[in-house]
C-alpha cells in the first residue's frame, strides 16, 4: 500500500509540472520570474542599438519575437491579463484601436507560432502609442510595452514604412537639427536684447541652460524659456546657452523609430558638452530631460540634468526666489516628468495652493504629444489633448499650469475652444511675474 502512495504521488507531481504550460499559474511562476530578473533600466530608457549588432543581424529593432530580448520574451508569458494597462492607456480611452494589454496578448501569440510582430501587433495601433508609459507604470508583473512598441516601430522605420508628417519631422531633424525644420540661427532669436550668455563666446558658468527645439522657436514655448532665463539671471546662476550650436536631442526621432537619427544627434550634442566642459544642465523640457538623463550616458556625457522645475523649485525652498500663489489656477502634470521620471514634488514648490485634476503626478493623464505623436495626424474625435482639457476645466480653474511645451502645444487649442479666456502658463511664467521678472 505504502508503494501505491508513493507512485500515486510521484505521477500527481509529474502531472503538476506537466500541465503547468495550461495553467494560470504559469502565468503567476512567469510573473515571479520576470520580475525577479527584471533588468534594472530607467523607465525613460530606451535600449541603444549597436551598429556591431545590426551589421550581424542585418535588421534594426524587432521583426519577428525572436528580436526581442529573453527577458521581454519571458515578461510576455507573465501577463495575467488583468487589463490595467489599457484602463490608463488615453490612445484606447478616445477610441483608438492602441490596447496596451492587446499588444502584449498579441506579441505573445505571435512568439508562439513564429508569426512577424507588426502586422500580428496591427501597425495602426502601433503608431497610436504616445510613449506615456502609463501602461507600464500601472502594469503589476512589470511588463514594458513601450520598449517592444518602439523596438517594432524601429524595425518599421528601417523598412521604410513610415510616411506622411511623421517622416517629414525625420527628415527636418536630419537636415536643420531641428524638430520643426527651423534653420540653426533662428534658434538665437528668442535672445534678441536679453543679453543671453553664449558657450562659444567662451564665459565661465556652471549651468548649461538647454532650450530645445520648442523651446527655442514656438511662440509660447519662447515665453517659457525667457521666464527661465529671467529667474536664472535674478537668482544669480551663471548660466549659459548652446544657441545655434544646439540640436535636438533625438528623442522624437528615437520614439518614432529612427535609433540612428537619435544617435546621430546624442553623438553631436555629446561633443559639444565635452567641448564645453558641461557638468549641470537644466532644461525646460521633460522630452529633452528625459533623454539627456537617462540615455545620453550612452553617448559619453556625464553630467548632472535637471527640469527647470526641480531647478527653481529648489530655489524658492532656499528662499532665494518666491513661490508663484495664483487664485484659481489647476496643475498638468507632464508624464515624462513626473510618471517616467518621478518628479512630483518639484513642480509643487514652485507653486502655492494649486488645485489638482482627477489624474494626476504619477497617475497624470498624456496629452498625446509623447512618441513621435506630436507630428502625427490625428482624428479630431480621437484627441487624448481635448479629454485632458474636460479635466483640467471641470475643476473651474481659469488658469492652467504646464511644465512641458509639448503639453502647452497639444493643449491650446482644446483649451481655448470650450473657455476663450482661459489662460496657459508655463510654471516658470508665474513664478516670473511672482519675481518682478
Ligand atoms: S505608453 Fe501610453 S499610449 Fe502607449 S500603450 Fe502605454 S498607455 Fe497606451
Ligand atoms: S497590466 Fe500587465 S499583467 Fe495586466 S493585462 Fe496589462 S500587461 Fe498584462
Amino acid at each position: 500500500a505504502y508503494k501505491g502512495l508513493w507512485w500515486f504521488h510521484i505521477v500527481l507531481v509529474l502531472g503538476f509540472f506537466a500541465v503547468i504550460p495550461k495553467l494560470r499559474i504559469r502565468h503567476v511562476l512567469m510573473a515571479i520570474a520576470s520580475t525577479a530578473g527584471k533588468p534594472d533600466v530607467p523607465m525613460g530608457k530606451l535600449r541603444t542599438i549597436p551598429m556591431e549588432e545590426v551589421e550581424a543581424t542585418e535588421k534594426i529593432g524587432a521583426k519577428e519575437p525572436a528580436d526581442l530580448s529573453r527577458w521581454h520574451l519571458m515578461s510576455l508569458d507573465a501577463c495575467m491579463e488583468c487589463g490595467r494597462c489599457t484602463e490608463v492607456c488615453p490612445a484606447w480611452s478616445v477610441g483608438k484601436l492602441l490596447n496596451p494589454k492587446q499588444i502584449v496578448q498579441d506579441a505573445r501569440r505571435a512568439a508562439t507560432n513564429k508569426l512577424e510582430l507588426a502586422p500580428s501587433l496591427s501597425e495602426e495601433a502601433l503608431w497610436q502609442c504616445t510613449t506615456c508609459n502609463a501602461c507600464v507604470e500601472a502594469c503589476p508583473v512589470l511588463i514594458r510595452h513601450v520598449d517592444i512598441i518602439v523596438d517594432v516601430r524601429r524595425n518599421l522605420v528601417s523598412e521604410g514604412a513610415l510616411s506622411g508628417t511623421a517622416a517629414t519631422m525625420l527628415r527636418q531633424t536630419a537636415s536643420t537639427g531641428h524638430a520643426w525644420g527651423a534653420p540653426r540661427g533662428e534658434r538665437e532669436k528668442w535672445m534678441e536684447g536679453l543679453d543671453i550668455p553664449l558657450c562659444r563666446d567662451g564665459v565661465e558658468f556652471d549651468v548649461l541652460f538647454w532650450v530645445g527645439c520648442a523651446g527655442a522657436t514656438d511662440p509660447g514655448a519662447v515665453r517659457t524659456t525667457k521666464a527661465v532665463a529671467g529667474l536664472l539671471k535674478k537668482a544669480g546662476i551663471k548660466f549659459a546657452c548652446l544657441g545655434q550650436e544646439e540640436a535636438c536631442t533625438g528623442d522624437p526621432a528615437r520614439r518614432t523609430g529612427e535609433e540612428f537619427l537619435f544617435q546621430e544627434k546624442a553623438m553631436e550634442n555629446a561633443s559639444m558638452f565635452e567641448q564645453y566642459g558641461v557638468k549641470k544642465v537644466v532644461t525646460a523640457c521633460p522630452h529633452c530631460f528625459n533623454s539627456l538623463k537617462n540615455e545620453y550616458g550612452d553617448f559619453g556625457a556625464q553630467m548632472e540634468v535637471f527640469h527647470h522645475t526641480q531647478l527653481l523649485g529648489d530655489l524658492v525652498s532656499k528662499g532665494v526666489l518666491l513661490a508663484a500663489k495664483p487664485e484659481k489656477a489647476v496643475l498638468h502634470d507632464p508624464c515624462y516628468l513626473t510618471r517616467v521620471n518621478e518628479e512630483v514634488a518639484a513642480p509643487r514648490q514652485m507653486v502655492e495652493g494649486i488645485a489638482e485634476p482627477v489624474h494626476k503626478g504619477k497617475k497624470t493623464l498624456c496629452c498625446g504629444a509623447g512618441g513621435g505623436r506630436m507630428w502625427m495626424e490625428e482624428p479630431t474625435d480621437q484627441r487624448p489633448s481635448d479629454r485632458r482639457a474636460d479635466e483640467l476645466l471641470a475643476t473651474g480653474a481659469d488658469t492652467v499650469a504646464v511644465a512641458c511645451p509639448f503639453c502647452r502645444i497639444m493643449l491650446d487649442g482644446p483649451l481655448k475652444a470650450r473657455n476663450e479666456g482661459i489662460k496657459l502658463l508655463d510654471l516658470a511664467e508665474m513664478m516670473a511675474e511672482k519675481n518682478g521678472v
